[in-house]
């Protein structure tokens, strides 16, 4: 079963999941189908391009090589 992209509908490669109380996002890899309540599946583009909402922290759990190193934000 392949999960889709919630932004562009293209195939899933990550899972967005967060945390209300520690104002947490995280990104991890779509390694098994994401139930309901457990996170949204991305394609790798648009997980390469999240951003957490002000005041969140945003942690990338991925272990796949990105194709482009993130911008270092000093
Ligand atoms: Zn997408």
């Amino acid at each position: 079963m392949i999960q889709t992209c919630i932004r562009c509908g293209g195939p899933g490669a990550a899972v967005l999941s967060f945390n209300y109380d520690d104002r947490a996002v995280w990104l991890d890899d779509l390694v098994t189908p994401v139930g309901p309540g457990e996170g949204h599946p991305f394609c790798a583009l648009h997980a390469n391009r999240m951003t957490p909402p002000l005041g969140w922290t945003l942690t990338d759990h991925r272990n796949t090589t990105r194709l482009f190193a993130p911008l270092e934000v000093a």
